[in-house]
């Protein structure tokens, strides 16, 4: 077998550069776990329309519909959250919780997944999530072993590529879209009310994270948002994963920007420059201060469309 070698030195000098920033990471995140106050986690409820609403409070964004049937969450943020978390559906609501519909197995979005079982709510996923909650998994940007889910907090109802639930009066279409974020993602659209919950497919004025661990691509991501753009219209309230209540126009600009970062990317590799010039040139122009200044910084970024890439 013959051995490239420059290959194999560029991939040694990846993988320790990899475990830097992974490790420098993982202290950065358990710092802000143990720093986690969440008694001072106020919980802020946004109404959308008459019956939908968005909560925030630490984690993505929890999406709620209300009716005669009872009530609809999308995603739970994180366990020790549910008690508010509750206490705000109740301030809404006082029906039975029938469906906790999970947009990825993320624990930001499922930590509170048992809490809600508890209360009666039956947990719809794809069937990624419930692969990915049942067993080890390694965040491997983090470099952080997360451990099985309860049984409780696990989806009892899954699906491969779409599915309809009839609720409130309308319907919920969840659309799986492949390797987005992860290798789980579903959209959940309310055709009649116009509103769509689009997970962390949909960080709001920043730049995303994106889990190539679990199966996440730039590319994923770029073409699930172009199917959102495709079905939204000027009136969709569009909920994030992360970020403020948002609209088409806003997801239009999110697209563009991850569109101009892939191609600086891809342009850049073609050109033959290296991974650490890729992560110090500007790969969102006039986006690249703000959007790459938060959580997920530009060179974080890079990281993960390169390792996408791997997959
Ligand atoms: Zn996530």
């Amino acid at each position: 077998m013959r051995v490239n070698t420059f290959n194999f030195f560029n991939r040694c000098k990846r993988f320790i550069n990899a475990t830097m920033i992974t490790l420098l990471c993982m202290v950065f995140f358990n710092c802000i776990m143990a720093q986690s106050d969440w008694d001072n986690v106020e919980i802020k409820t946004t109404k959308i329309t008459d019956n939908f609403f968005m909560l925030e409070g630490r984690g993505g964004n929890i999406g709620i519909q209300i009716g005669e049937e009872g009530v609809l969450l999308i995603d739970s943020q994180f366990a020790p959250l549910s008690d508010k978390i509750h206490n705000a559906i109740r301030s809404l609501s006082d029906g039975p919780i029938k469906y906790l519909l999970n947009t990825h197995w993320h624990g930001d979005h499922t930590g509170g997944n048992e809490g809600m079982a508890r209360h009666g709510a039956v947990i719809v996923a794809h069937d990624n999530v419930l692969a990915r909650m049942s067993t080890t998994q390694l965040m491997k940007a983090f470099s952080t072993e997360i451990p099985p889910s309860p049984e409780a907090a696990r989806p009892r109802i899954t699906f491969s590529t779409d599915m309809t639930i009839q609720f409130n009066g309308e319907k919920a279409l969840l659309l799986h879209f492949d390797n987005a974020h992860t290798d789980g993602d579903a959209v959940i659209y309310f055709p009649v009310s116009n509103v769509i919950h689009m997970g962390d497919i949909y960080f709001n004025g920043r730049y995303p994270f994106i889990d190539a661990g679990s199966g996440g691509t730039i590319d994923g991501i770029i073409n699930a948002v172009n199917q959102v753009l495709f079905i939204a219209n000027n009136d969709t309230k569009i909920i994030p994963g992360h970020g403020l209540l948002s609209n088409r126009d806003e997801l239009l600009t999110y697209r563009d920007v991850l569109l101009t970062v892939r191609n600086n990317i891809h342009d850049a590799l073609a050109a033959g420059k290296s991974e650490e010039e890729i992560k110090a040139m500007n790969m969102g122009g006039k986006y690249e201060e703000t959007w790459g200044g938060q959580w997920t910084k530009a060179s974080d970024l890079a990281e993960y469309v390169l390792r996408g890439l791997d997959n």
